[in-house]
């Protein structure tokens, strides 16, 4: 194991307040550390992507297990304190900037890596989709979130989300351990969690549909309360008499909600749209 961080002298040191903007909760209990990079299962023969090292303390420990790490920080005035924090850690590369604007594969330097990171809670979902809909996509992703996100996320049958959808399209998420606030510093307001997405090969819906299911997806989960039949119908500016042909036609009851459907009910449904 790294030699721990204490997270509070080295902001004071550098002059630095965690920012709440950015998500700034730093994790630094080193067993928790330790288990997120045997979650990941790591070795070194993997490249990681890493998002918001923040002061570096779980890129150290990911550094002596993996073959890369690729850090992308968006703060600017962490940097230094983060650069000191991975002295002789050589196989770290620091990116400055946004993740939401970084395409991994032009920062990555090998076919296949891993996504491991404490991400910034404020955009858990926006990082979600950055991930999953570039390509190459990663081979698994292993992230602290906030528990109640990561439960929707996961959640099944019955209780789906346009989120846990778009999650389930692409891989197979699972919440594998809850974090204490007491790991955190600051200290966090919410729970978190550890979730671990194991991608599938191909998603679940052939590509040349997704952009569909999408539209279709968002339609129906965009008027919480309505039927499908009513929530199509006005999400995809169609009468109530097709939005209810396409629904029977799919095998699926028009007065059901979006949040009962299973993904395999989704495909049909774009598979029929993408027809009529
Ligand atoms: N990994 C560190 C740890 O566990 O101690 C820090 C985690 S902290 C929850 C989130 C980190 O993401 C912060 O360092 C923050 O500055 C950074 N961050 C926030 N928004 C970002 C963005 N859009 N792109 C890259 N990093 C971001």
């Amino acid at each position: 194991m790294p030699p721990p961080i204490n997270t509070a002298e080295l902001l004071r040191e550098h002059g630095l307040r965690p920012s709440k903007k950015l998500g700034q909760n730093f994790l630094q209990d080193p067993a928790i550390l330790d288990k997120i990079v045997q979650i990941a299962e790591v070795t070194e023969n993997d490249t990681v992507l890493e998002i918001g090292p923040g002061l570096g303390s779980l890129t150290r420990h990911l550094a002596l297990s993996a073959k890369e790490v690729v850090a992308i920080e968006i703060d600017k005035k962490i940097i230094p304190a983060l650069r000191a924090s991975l002295d002789g850690y050589s196989n770290v590369k620091v990116i400055e900037g946004d993740v939401l604007e970084t395409v991994p594969a032009e920062v990555i330097n090998a076919s296949e890596y891993l996504v491991v990171a404490n991400i910034p809670y404020y955009i858990t979902s926006a990082i979600l989709r950055h991930l999953l809909e570039n390509n190459p996509r990663p081979s698994r992703m292993v992230l602290t979130i906030q528990k109640e996100v990561a439960q929707r996320i996961c959640a099944n049958k019955g209780k789906m989300s346009l989120l846990a959808l778009s999650v389930h399209v692409y891989g197979h998420p699972e919440i594998i351990a809850n974090i204490p606030a007491g790991a955190f510093y600051p200290l966090p307001k919410v729970d978190s969690a550890v979730i671990r997405i194991a991608l599938h090969d191909e998603p679940r819906i052939p590509v040349y549909l997704l952009d569909a299911f999408f539209r279709l997806a968002k339609a129906g989960f965009g008027q919480k309360r309505k039927t499908l039949r009513n929530s199509l119908s006005a999400g995809l500016h169609i009468p109530t008499s097709q939005s209810e042909e396409l629904l029977i036609n799919s095998g699926i009851e028009p007065r059901r909600r979006a949040e009962t459907l299973t993904l395999e009910e989704w495909v049909l449904l774009t598979e029929n749209w993408s027809k009529s």
